[in-house]
């Protein structure tokens, strides 16, 4: 049977990507010109779809021919654009505390573990050091007497599932983070901490170097798919590339291709990173040289310290925009971004006149029963997309168990593979503009009732 697939939009994220300017200039990219075959095809260069080309690496044959293609370049889009925390543990961004049904979060914490453990092994193999992955763990920060409720109330949860966590009081908060800003804080030890740029084009480079060769193809936007007689082909501006069996590891945007139509929320978060302190400023701020804090109210905001090549920076990031466009106008990106000085000015009084030198918007896809758009959703193309609130983890996952279920390897991660295949499909969301405005007026609501949080 033939059919015809073509993208409504490609994407677009606000502003520099912080993290890639960090970074010494990528090569010019590869780009396909004219017609290529290979044996598989990954349409997206974020943590899916370069855990996809891994995990196939690692099951194919040495003559094995498999292309990655991503609109932008990697490390621009938004898995170079995110925070970098890889958690291990429940965060469920909709409840209160991050907490989620006890059954559920057992199984999600075995998931992401499974995501996690996959991340470091890359991480080794390919030499990537702690400043780009490290297992440091992350503290949920409290600011105002109903966050500490909400530390508490997630400790009782870890007390369940008997997962291991440090409270802190005020002093040792402030020991930590230099700011007195935090009342109280949960450390949990399981979180990695990624350079998220630096991780994924450590991965794409690996990759690309390596035995069998994975060809990554940038600034390759795929603007359609036919497939006819068993092969997917996806067109490209200048070429297109042949392959019996694909993995759709772009997120959001595999709704661009008439997948998942409104069962997938869209949503843009921003950050803005500083520039690099002084050794005067980073004296006045004091505490350690890299610490994560997320906030105990998940809409609250998420602040980061690092130090080494990339300099002693913060990184500050809070607001979101609910776009089922998939689209955020620039002026609209600018207002949010605005209130990262804010947010900055208000912890860290010490750096008064320390400038934001980058702030940038980036996509988040979310489903409201939070699973995933997973498996076979055409004969020969497989879906690894929507990560809901832990991209890092689960696109990691779903890029590899995608990688399984397409090359048939049923054996190694079976339980995890059993568990995503059961999920129930993405739950539909409410007509327009009843599912914008009920979206927009609940993140208006939780945004001001996190007070201090944010
Ligand atoms: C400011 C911010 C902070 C965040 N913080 C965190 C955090 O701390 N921890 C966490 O776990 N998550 C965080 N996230 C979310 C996380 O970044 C995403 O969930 C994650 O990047 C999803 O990974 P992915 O590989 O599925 O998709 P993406 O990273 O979105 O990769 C998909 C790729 O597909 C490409 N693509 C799309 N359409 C096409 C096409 N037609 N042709 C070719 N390529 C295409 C895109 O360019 C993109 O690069 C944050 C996000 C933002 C914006």
């Amino acid at each position: 049977m033939a059919a015809t697939l073509i993208t409504r939009n490609l994407p677009k994220n606000p502003g520099p990507a912080g993290w890639n300017r960090l970074l010494p200039a990528a090569a010019p990219s590869q780009i396909v010109q004219g017609a290529i075959t290979a044996d598989w095809l990954i349409i997206g260069g974020g943590f899916a779809g370069l855990s996809a080309a891994r995990r196939l690496a690692q099951l194919g044959g040495r003559d094995e021919r498999i292309i990655l293609l991503e609109a932008g370049r990697i490390g621009e889009g938004p898995a170079g654009r995110n925070s970098g925390f890889m958690i291990d543990l429940p965060h469920v961004l909709s409840s209160d505390d991050y907490a989620g049904n006890l059954g559920n979060d057992r199984t999600q914490l075995v998931l992401n573990r499974r995501a996690i453990e996959f991340a470091l092994d890359a991480g080794d193999e390919y030499g990537l050091d702690d400043e780009i992955i490290a297992q440091s763990g992350k503290i949920n920060g409290a600011a105002t007497a109903r966050g500490m409720a909400a530390n508490i109330a997630y400790a009782r949860h870890l007390d369940q599932l008997g997962e291991p966590y440090e409270l802190l009081d005020e002093a040792a908060m402030r020991e930590r983070c230099g700011t007195g800003y935090y009342r109280h804080g949960l450390y949990t030890p399981g979180t990695v901490m990624l350079h998220p740029a630096a991780y994924v084009r450590g991965l794409a480079e690996a990759l690309a170097n390596g035995a069998p060769r994975v060809q990554i193809c940038e600034d390759s936007p795929v603007l359609g798919m036919d497939h006819s007689h068993g092969i997917w082909q996806a067109k490209m501006a200048e070429g297109s590339v042949s392959a019996p069996r694909v993995i759709m590891a772009m997120n959001g945007h595999v709704e661009s291709f008439g997948f998942f139509k409104r069962r997938l929320v869209h949503l843009f978060l921003y950050a803005s990173m500083t520039e690099a302190l002084d050794s005067d400023a980073v004296r006045r701020l004091g505490g350690t040289p890299r610490w994560g804090v997320t906030p105990s109210d998940p809409i609250g905001s998420t602040i980061r310290r690092i130090s080494g090549r990339s300099g002693d920076r913060i990184i500050v990031r809070n607001q979101s925009t609910y776009a089922s466009s998939m689209e955020v106008p620039d002026r609209l990106a600018a207002r949010k971004m605005a209130h990262h000085e804010r947010c900055f000015a208000a912890r860290f009084g010490m750096l008064t006149g320390t400038a934001m030198e980058y702030s940038w918007g980036g996509k988040l896809c979310l489903s409201l029963n939070d699973v995933p758009a997973f498996g076979e959703i055409e004969d020969g193309m497989f879906s690894a997309c929507c990560q809901n609130g832990l991209g890092t983890a689960r696109g990691t996952l779903s890029g590899m168990l995608a990688a399984d279920l397409a090359s048939g390897n049923l054996r190694d991660n079976h339980q995890s593979l059993h568990t995503m295949l059961a999920a129930p499909p993405p739950k539909k969301l409410p007509p327009e503009p009843l599912a914008s405005i009920g979206a927009s007026l609940t993140l208006a609501w939780r945004e001001f009732r996190a007070g201090r949080e944010l």
